[in-house]
């Protein structure tokens, strides 16, 4: 029987556990609920503006990330900001972009369920069922996905994930603005040391934009997006604009102002593993749950279980 993997999340874990299977000549069928891939490392287009209203810029620690890292910038998917801090060019989903060319992915599509058949792997999703095109059946599942939503889609299919029950996520909400001419900063980013604000950041100022309108995303901290995680966007979008401008000083006719909550946004406790692998039903889980709360975790995390899948193909636990 053909090999084909489902991955469930085309975030970098995702992606990453996909490129290094290609390398070992395993095919995936990637599916996203999302249309824009990525995940949190996100880019948002409102016209000719651009937000990186998630992860705001990665750090490559480790010689594996630091090898990814480098292919991005040589192709022109990203490049360094600030010492050692790297960003997507030209937005920050611009590596997950160059990661997708030659896979098989499904995107806007959010698998709802997942069904173990004689053979392997059903996947479920809201549009329906989908098998491999080859086989009728997925011969395993990678859950590339925030831990808490690993949860329910594993119970799916009768499997309990004891392991995820101490991970801990800070939410975030993210303001989005896009100034009118002439408004033009004279900063960068601004890094709070309290308050209600913990990030702010001059989009337009990341190299590889255009940087002709000024694009600033504001995150704020894990308290208050804690406090007011139910309230609604435009709520929070008027409360983080009037902060900006009475502590910061940061005013200016605005075109566009928005904002996003990430629910799931920075890990707070990781499992301290780099992923799960069910040998039994051939099922994974990955992401940044696994080893912290940056780009290079999920990456690594991502990578590992792909090990893990290459491993159990080697030891004939083929389904
Ligand atoms: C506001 C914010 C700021 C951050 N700042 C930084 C930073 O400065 N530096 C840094 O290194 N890291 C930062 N991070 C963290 C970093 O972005 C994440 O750790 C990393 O991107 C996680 O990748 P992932 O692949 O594990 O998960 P994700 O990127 O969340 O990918 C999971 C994917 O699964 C999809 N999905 C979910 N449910 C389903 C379903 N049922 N069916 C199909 N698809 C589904 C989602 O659409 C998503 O694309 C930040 C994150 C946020 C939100």
């Amino acid at each position: 029987m053909t090999t084909h993997i489902a991955i469930v999340g085309a975030g970098i874990a995702g992606l990453a556990a996909a490129r290094r299977l290609r390398t070992a000549g395993i095919a995936c069928t990637l599916f996203d609920k999302s249309r824009g891939l990525g995940g949190r490392m996100a880019t948002r287009r409102e016209g000719d503006l651009r937000f990186d209203h998630g992860a705001q810029y990665f750090s490559a620690r480790g010689p594996r990330f630091q090898s990814a890292v480098e292919e991005w910038c040589e192709a022109g998917l990203a490049a360094e900001w600030f010492e050692g801090a790297y960003v997507g060019t030209p937005g920050m989903s611009g590596p997950a972009r160059g990661m997708l060319a030659g896979e098989t992915v499904v995107g806007g599509c959010r698998v709802t369920a997942l069904r173990r058949l004689a053979t392997g792997w059903m996947v479920l999703t809201a549009e329906g069922p989908v098998a491999t095109p080859g086989n009728g059946a997925f011969s395993a599942v990678i859950l590339a996905l925030p831990a808490p939503q690993i949860v329910p889609l594993a119970a799916t299919a009768g499997l309990a994930m004891p392991a995820l029950d101490g991970v801990r996520y800070a939410p975030c909400w993210a303001l989005m603005l896009g100034y009118s001419a002439p408004t033009r900063f004279d900063w960068d980013r601004i890094r709070p040391e309290d308050g209600a604000i913990a990030w702010i950041a001059r989009d337009s100022a990341k190299p590889g934009r255009s940087g002709a309108t000024e694009c600033v995303v504001v995150h704020a901290a894990p308290d208050w997006s804690r406090q007011h995680l139910e309230h609604s966007p435009v709520d929070v979008a008027g409360a983080l604009a009037s902060m900006l401008h009475d502590r910061y000083g940061i005013a200016g006719e605005t075109m566009f102002a928005a904002a996003h909550r990430w629910r799931y946004a920075l890990v707070e406790q990781p499992t301290g593993t780099p992923c799960l692998w069910d040998a039994g039903s051939r099922l994974g889980a990955c992401g940044d749950w696994c080893l912290g709360p940056r780009v290079e975790a999920a990456f690594d995390s991502g990578e590992a279980m792909a090990e893990v899948v290459i491993a159990s193909q080697g030891a004939g636990h083929g389904i």
